[in-house]
C-alpha cells in the first residue's frame, strides 16, 4: 500500500475540513497533524477524546501518521466502559481538545493537547515514513448493542482498501464536499466520514451537532453528500414536510447516504415523494467496514442494502453452517464475509475472534436474503430480530415496518418472549405520535395480520415514552423493560 492520505503528502490549499467557521487547507492540516505525530514519540496506542471537533479529526489523524494504534473514546461513554477500554488497550497517553474536562477513569493517563494555531507554522514539517499496511491503524469499540463493547482492531490496509472501494462505489471525486452531524468515535462518523474525504482529497464539513437546518444550510452551501443514521433521515423526512429550503438543498445533494441500522421503509419514502432522491442504504460493521452498498446507478430496491463492495465476498448459510445456493432468493440466512476489508482481531479476546470466524469468513450475526441480482436485504440481527413462534421463523424488522406505516406509530420494536404455546410470542413496543390518542393495540394487530400474515401478528402490544437508543440511535432492545440481559 502507498500511502494513506496521499493528499497530505500534496499539501495543497484544497480545504481538508471544516467545523463550524473554523477551516483547515490540507497543507495546514498536514503541517498540524504532521507536527503532532512527530510529538507522540511512541509506539503504545493513543486514545482521542473524540468529540464532535476539529481537534478531534487532528487528533486522529495525527496518530494515523505516526503509525500508532488510535482509539477513539466516547465522551459519553459511563466510567465503567472508559475504565474498560483504558484496560484494555492501555494507551500511552490520550489526545484532547485544549480545556475539555476528562473524566476520572483517564486521569492515569499523561494527556497530550491537540493545539490548532490559528495559522500553522508552515515549511517546519516532514510527515512520517508510511508504516506497514498491516499495522493496526485503529482500534474502534463496537456499538455494545448485544453485549459489552468489543476493542476491534482494525489494520491500515483494512482502511484504505475499504475506502477506496467505497470512493469507486460512490463515485466520490476531490470536489465532493461531504457533510455530517454524526459522532466520531464509530467507523461510520469517523473512518467513513472523516478518513474517507481526507483519502480521497475532497472536504468534509461537520455539524459540530446534527440538526436539520444545519443539514440545509450546508448543502445549500456547497454539500454535495450526506452521511446519516436512521433517526436522522426520520427527522429531516419530518422537517420536509414544513421547510422548503431543506427540500431543496437535499433535492440538490449528489448522494444521500444511511446506515448503522436499517432505515424504516415510511421514512425513505417520505424522502423520496419529498424530495425526488432515493437514500442510498449501505451495510458495515466495526469488525468488517463497509459490505455492500447501494450504487448511486443501480436498480436496488428500496429496503435494500445493496451488492458487496470490491474485493468484499459474501455468503449466506443456514442454520447447519450449510452455504445457501446463490439462486436462492427465498431462504434466509446467516450474513458471511471475507475479504481485504476484515479486522486483525478482537483486542485480548483470542477466543471471541476464534469464535467470530467460519474457515476464514466471518461471521457477522446478521440474518439476510439475497436477491437475484446479488443484492442483500437484511431481515436483522441474529441475537435480537428473529424469532421463532409456532414454527415459523420471523424477522422483527418487516413487522416494525408495518407499524411504522401507521399514521399515529412514531417508534415501533419487535421483540420475542418465551411462550409456552408458540415457544415464542411476537410483541410490539409502540411509540404513539401522541401520547394522548395512541392507536388500539387491535388495529395495529390487524394490520400486521392483513399486510403480512397472520403468524406474524402481535400478541401483545406494549406501549412506551421512547424506546431505548444508544448514542448512534441504534434501538437497544435487550433494555426494553423486563428483557433478559
Ligand atoms: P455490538 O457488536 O457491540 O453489539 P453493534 O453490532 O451495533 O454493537 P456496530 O459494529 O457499530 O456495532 O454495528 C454493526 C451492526 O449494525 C451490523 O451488524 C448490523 O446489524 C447493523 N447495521 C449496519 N448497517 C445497517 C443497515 N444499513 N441496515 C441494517 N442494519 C445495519
Ligand atoms: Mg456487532
Amino acid at each position: 500500500m502507498s500511502l494513506l492520505f496521499p493528499a497530505l503528502h500534496a499539501a495543497s490549499s484544497h480545504t481538508a475540513l471544516r467545523f463550524g467557521d473554523r477551516v483547515l487547507s490540507y497543507r495546514r492540516l498536514a503541517a498540524v497533524a504532521g507536527g503532532l505525530a512527530a510529538r507522540l514519540q511512541t509506539s503504545a496506542p493513543v486514545a482521542v477524546w473524540a468529540t464532535p471537533s476539529l481537534e478531534t479529526a487532528v487528533g486522529v489523524v495525527a496518530g494515523l501518521l505516526a503509525g500508532v494504534p488510535v482509539v477513539p473514546v466516547n465522551p459519553k461513554s459511563g466510567e465503567s466502559e472508559l475504565a474498560h477500554i483504558v484496560n484494555d488497550s492501555a494507551p500511552a497517553t490520550v489526545l484532547a481538545e485544549p480545556g475539555a474536562e476528562l473524566p476520572a477513569a483517564l486521569a492515569p493517563l499523561p494527556r497530550t493537547d491537540v493545539v490548532i494555531p490559528d495559522e500553522a507554522e508552515e515549511g517546519s514539517w516532514v510527515l512520517p515514513t508510511e508504516p506497514n499496511a498491516e499495522t493496526a491503524a485503529l482500534i474502534v469499540y463496537t456499538s455494545g448493542t448485544t453485549g459489552p463493547p468489543k476493542g476491534v482492531v482494525l489494520s491500515r490496509r483494512a482502511v484504505a482498501s475499504n475506502l477506496d472501494a467505497l470512493v469507486e462505489a460512490w463515485q466520490w471525486t476531490e470536489d465532493d464536499v461531504l457533510v455530517h452531524g454524526l459522532p466520531l468515535f464509530h467507523v461510520h462518523g469517523l473512518i467513513l466520514g472523516v478518513l474517507g474525504p481526507l483519502r480521497r482529497g475532497g472536504a468534509l464539513r461537520h455539524l459540530g451537532a446534527f440538526s436539520t437546518q444545519g443539514v440545509a444550510r450546508e448543502l445549500a452551501g456547497g454539500g454535495t453528500m450526506l452521511f446519516g443514521v436512521p433517526t436522522m433521515y426520520h427527522r429531516l423526512a419530518d422537517a420536509c414536510e414544513s421547510d422548503p429550503d431543506l427540500v431543496r438543498a437535499l433535492a440538490g445533494a449528489r448522494l444521500l447516504v444511511s446506515g448503522s441500522a436499517a432505515l424504516p421503509l415510511r421514512d425513505h419514502d417520505r424522502l423520496t415523494a419529498a424530495t425526488g432522491k432515493r437514500v442510498i442504504e449501505r451495510y458495515g460493521m466495526t469488525e468488517t467496514l463497509m459490505n455492500t452498498s447501494v450504487r448511486p446507478s443501480g436498480s436496488s430496491r428500496t429496503g435494500s442494502v445493496g451488492l458487496p463492495l470490491r474485493d468484499v465476498d459474501i455468503r449466506l448459510v443456514d442454520d447447519t453452517g450449510q452455504r445457501l445456493p446463490v439462486e436462492d432468493t427465498e431462504t434466509v440466512g446467516e450474513l458471511q464475509v471475507r475479504g481485504p476489508n476484515l479486522f486483525t482481531e478482537y483486542l485480548n479476546r483470542p477466543d471471541a475472534t476464534a469464535e467470530a470466524f467460519d474457515g476464514g469468513w466471518f461471521r457477522t450475526g446478521d440474518m439476510a436474503t439475497r436477491d437475484a441480482d446479488g443484492s442483500v436485504r437484511l431481515v436483522g440481527r441474529k441475537a435480537t430480530d428473529m424469532i421463532k413462534s409456532g414454527g415459523f421463523r420471523i424477522g422483527a424488522g418487516e413487522i416494525e415496518n408495518v407499524l411504522l406505516g401507521h399514521p399515529a406509530v412514531a417508534e415501533a420494536a419487535v421483540t420475542g418472549e418465551p411462550d409456552d404455546d408458540l415457544g415464542q410470542r411476537v410483541v410490539a413496543w409502540i411509540v404513539p405520535v401522541s401520547p394522548q390518542q395512541p392507536p388500539s393495540a387491535g388495529e395495529l394487530t390487524e394490520l400486521v395480520a392483513d399486510q403480512l400474515a397472520p403468524h406474524k401478528r402481535p400478541r401483545d402490544v406494549r406501549f412506551l415514552d421512547a424506546l431505548p437508543r444508544n448514542d448512534m440511535g441504534k434501538v437497544l432492545k435487550r433494555e426494553l423493560p423486563g428483557q433478559q440481559h
